[in-house]
């Protein structure tokens, strides 16, 4: 393995941007990618380059000396230390032609796929207050400001907010953020204000001591708003004032949670959440269809985006009422009860359990009952029995997480080939992988990236394909 050699490029200008966020400087024929949240093509800075392998170095930058002129001022205030909506000093269509450009990349260029053209990018029609769910954190180690280490002063560094980019201890105190709509910002002030002035510990992530660890809020179209609270003490008087005192509070509230937390780690998929009002639900509504999101559910975190995303796929599906219709990955059975009307019957796979359960629940309520759901790793359920058993597919929808398909279900999918393929996907890298190997058999038709997150580098790509 080659040493990391720690080098200073005095001046350079950044290029372009490059994939995952990244961008590019290219100096004297060597290229350097280049990680950070307030970095755009056109700025000139100085670079520490870290690494050198064998094609590339990679960079971070010392200093901006000036920034370009294509930059557009930053809308909120946390911009550059924390990690969320790195990309708000590049205008929209920028940051859209750059998102088109990663899946053109990814297909065309590097994956030399036969298509016709990528389709323009389907922007999002809210590019703010987006996001139906935020997870904030309790700290008591609160990333401090450099006049803050300096100072000699007393500092409370309690802290509820945002995990600063790879510290896991260090939280961003946050006053607004612009990713979810009201009523969060109040919510979050409400907890972070409550826990200071009646002397509540904030959590310590390194030695694990305190009380308040995690807050959850989760918000829907329909008007519907949770809370879910992580104490790490089953402490009931005071867990009963501050819910109390919350829903006195906040009046619209409809679904108010909380986890006792006592684990090393915050997840609580191992953990039963306590409903002390309202309904442990929220409900999402599409077409009339009702979702119904549990504190532990997934739930596309862009709703009206998840509507269009969702149109696509139907319209590159095609489904016709004679279909038998497949829907992998099918997380709570979105996409599956959202195209149930419209196919004979649809067949749902996905790993977890519990959104499995929730799957059923939502073709229930919505009297959908031509669905039937499964759960399990899907290289291990989706086999050439399984498939015997639940009907040749006529048409499959495929939405993977970032790492794609395995091998063995792209060939399966190639086994029952299915007259039509609609692959969504989060990660065009691993999507051109496996379009690759659907090529065998399949003509790519349609190739539209949709942009679900704002402000970030992430992109969603939906692709039809038709047997050939
Ligand atoms: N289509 C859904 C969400 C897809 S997200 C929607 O629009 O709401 C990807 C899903 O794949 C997640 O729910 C994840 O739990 C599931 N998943 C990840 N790896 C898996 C595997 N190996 N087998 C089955 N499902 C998996």
């Amino acid at each position: 393995m080659k040493k990391n050699k720690n080098r200073v490029i005095e001046r350079a200008v950044i290029h372009d941007f490059a994939a995952e966020g990244k961008c590019i400087v290219k100096h004297e024929g060597e290229v350097i990618f280049v990680a950070g949240s307030n970095v755009a093509p056109g700025d000139e800075v100085k670079l520490l380059v870290s690494k050198k392998k064998k094609n590339y170095s990679e960079g971070r930058i010392l200093e901006t000396y000036s920034y370009s002129p294509d930059r557009i001022e930053a809308f909120c205030s946390h911009f550059g230390v924390c990690g969320g909506c790195k990309w708000q000093h590049v205008p929209y269509d920028r940051q859209l032609q750059q998102k088109w450009q990663q899946v053109n990349d990814q297909l065309v260029r590097i994956g030399k796929l036969p298509i016709g053209e990528v389709w323009p990018i389907l922007g999002s029609a809210k590019t703010q207050f987006y996001r139906n769910k935020l997870e904030f954190t309790f700290s008591n180690s609160r990333w401090l400001t450099n006049a803050e280490i300096q100072s000699e002063d007393d500092i409370n560094k309690n802290s509820l907010g945002f995990h600063v980019p790879g510290r896991f201890d260090k939280v961003l105190p946050i006053d607004k953020c612009y990713l979810q709509g009201d009523p969060s910002n109040a919510i979050r002030d409400f907890f972070g204000e409550y826990a200071h002035s009646h002397g509540l510990s904030f959590y310590d992530h390194v030695i694990h001591e305190g009380f308040m660890r995690n807050l959850m809020i989760r918000t829907s179209t329909t008007g519907d708003v949770m809370v879910v609270v992580q104490f790490a003490q089953n402490n009931q008087e005071v867990i009963k004032d501050i819910l109390d005192k919350f829903i006195e509070t906040f009046p619209q509230i409809t679904s108010v949670n909380y986890f006792i937390n006592t684990k090393r780690n915050d997840t609580y998929f191992d953990l039963e959440p306590v409903c002390v009002y309202g309904t442990p639900y929220i409900t999402e509504e599409m077409e009339g269809l009702k979702f119904r999101i549990g504190v532990k559910s997934f739930y596309q975190t862009n709703s009206e985006q998840a509507y269009e995303l969702y149109k696509i796929t139907r319209d590159f599906a095609k489904i016709t009422d004679n279909d038998v219709v497949y829907d992998l990955y099918t997380g709570t059975g979105t996409i599956a009860n959202f195209v149930a009307r419209q196919a004979k019957k649809v067949v749902g796979v996905e790993y977890i359990e519990e959104a499995i359960e929730d799957a059923k629940v939502n073709s229930e309520i919505n009297n959908i009952s031509n669905t039937s759901f499964f759960a399990g790793d899907m290289t291990k359920v989706l086999t050439d029995a399984f498939i015997e058993k639940n009907g040749q597919p006529d048409v499959i929808i495929t939405d993977p997480p970032r790492a794609g398909m395995s091998k063995e279900v792209v060939d399966t999918i190639l086994r029952a080939a299915p007259k039509r393929i609609v692959y969504v996907s989060c990660n065009p890298a691993t999507q051109a992988r496996d379009l690759s190997l659907l090529s065998e058999k399949y003509k790519i038709t349609e190739v539209k990236p949709v942009d679900m997150f704002p402000h970030t580098h992430h992109v969603e790509n939906v692709v039809g394909l038709e047997l050939k």
